[in-house]
């Protein structure tokens, strides 16, 4: 078959299957004609990508054999994932089992590994305790266990990924098998192994999927703000704040080889409906899957969002960085000016910096030329920012785009 036809064939197959219900619009952000774009940018959807970075942890319910495949393939894959990731300039959320930041660690009182850590009140995964798999030695001893050589590998990158968390210890987040204590202390437990490196923690993948949403108020009471979220009827949605100021990022797809078409296209037509439909677009994999998908299909998929990017269609970010996005346009409002040779604008926001980190806020402002110049003025000190014109204008006026930092009081655009 043609490739043109068996897109429109597959397009039309996941459009069946209900794969494009509309999930969350954008609200509509504007201000005397400034509006705030949906996204960074001004572009028209974004693509965001998680990997549940476990190395054996996750499958301590599974066969030794299954257990030592992955952690062979999960510690061949990162360093060739980063590798790729930088070709492209992709940076991705490696949600991170908590434990892989340990060099080493010990047995405690009575021989238990991480005696000080609460047990998940159930676990039907195996018998006897929680930690019982633990090695309790170190990286060189056991690098199924620990990996703080692979999470240097992925820092040192040119690309810079974000590290978010996939518990301490893998816990399934499900109402019966967590409790507010044990959810509590594996993410102070994150945040405490992240913290020598200069990391915060902003984003969580709930391990196998369960989602732990009853938790959110812990889980922003502890500063994080972005969370990947299953829900099987929605694929697409621009992301959703929690009262407690949470952002849930639907996941759209896994990775994996389909038997029957190539996956690739299949990314290649949810990212097109993603920018049709103002949509956050999300991929997920395990880096302990098969060598070849991400020698095939993933190296392909990115590929093609770095040609969305450059094309200025799609904003290619990550998890914390989207929810940022959201909360700084949900908190800016503008006051604006116009006046016959200069516009001005000041912000009002109660953005919060420090919990969400820095970004900008994209302002989209109808302009008949490109302006001579545009002056932020921030608390302490005054820049000269550019506005680009807008990379496909389908409303055929002419606007500019302004990438305004989130520190910014007053802005000055001089006609
Ligand atoms: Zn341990
Ligand atoms: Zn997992």
């Amino acid at each position: 078959m043609h490739s043109a036809l068996k897109r429109v064939v597959l397009q039309s197959i996941f459009s069946l299957k209900g794969n494009f219900a509309e999930g969350l619009k954008p609200t509509v952000r504007e201000f005397d004609g400034v509006e705030i774009t949906p996204f960074r940018g001004g572009a028209k959807g974004s693509a965001t990508i998680s990997a549940d970075f476990e190395i054996a942890w996750a499958f301590r319910g599974r066969s030794v054999e299954e257990r030592n495949l992955r952690a062979v393939r999960c510690r061949k894959n990162v360093p060739y994932l980063v590798r790729i990731l930088e070709e492209t300039s992709i940076p991705i959320t490696w949600a991170t089992v908590g434990h892989l930041f340990l060099e080493s660690c010990e047995r405690g009182v009575y021989g238990l590994a991480h005696a000080d850590m609460p047990r998940p009140p159930k676990n039907e995964r195996w018998e006897g305790d929680w930690y019982q798999h633990d090695p309790c030695t170190n990286v060189e001893k056991h690098p199924d266990w620990y990996a703080p050589d692979l999470i240097q590998g992925i820092l040192a990158s040119r690309t810079q990924h974000e590290i978010g968390s996939h518990s301490f210890s893998h816990i399934d987040f499900s109402a019966d098998t967590s409790s507010r204590e044990l959810v509590r202390r594996e993410l102070k437990q994150c945040i405490q192994v992240m913290a020598p490196l200069g990391l915060p923690l902003r984003s969580l993948v709930y391990p196998f999927n369960n989602m732990g949403h009853h938790h959110l108020d812990i889980i922003a009471d502890l500063g994080l703000t972005a969370v990947r979220h299953r829900d099987p009827r929605i694929r697409l949605s621009y992301p959703e704040r929690s009262p407690d100021g949470v952002y849930k990022l639907w996941e759209s797809m896994n990775m994996r080889r389909a038997g029957l078409y190539d996956y690739v296209e299949k990314a290649k037509i949810f990212l097109q409906q993603a920018l049709r439909q103002k949509a956050a677009y999300h991929l997920w994999f395990h880096p302990s899957d098969p060598t070849e998908i991400f020698e095939n299909e993933f190296r392909r998929i990115i590929q093609y969002m770095a040609q969305l990017r450059d094309q200025g269609h799609l904003w290619v970010t990550t998890m914390g960085e989207l929810a940022a996005y959201c909360e700084a346009r949900q908190k800016f409002n503008l006051d604006v000016h116009w006046d016959s040779g200069s516009l001005r604008i000041r912000f009002e926001s109660n953005y919060d910096l420090g919990r969400y980190g820095n970004t900008d806020v994209t302002l989209r402002i109808p302009l008949s030329r490109q302006p001579k110049k545009c002056r932020i003025r921030s608390a302490h000190a005054e820049q000269i920012i550019d506005g680009k014109p807008e990379a496909r204008d389908p409303s055929g006026g002419r606007f500019f785009v302004f990438n305004v930092p989130v520190t910014a009081r007053e802005m000055e655009v001089v006609l």
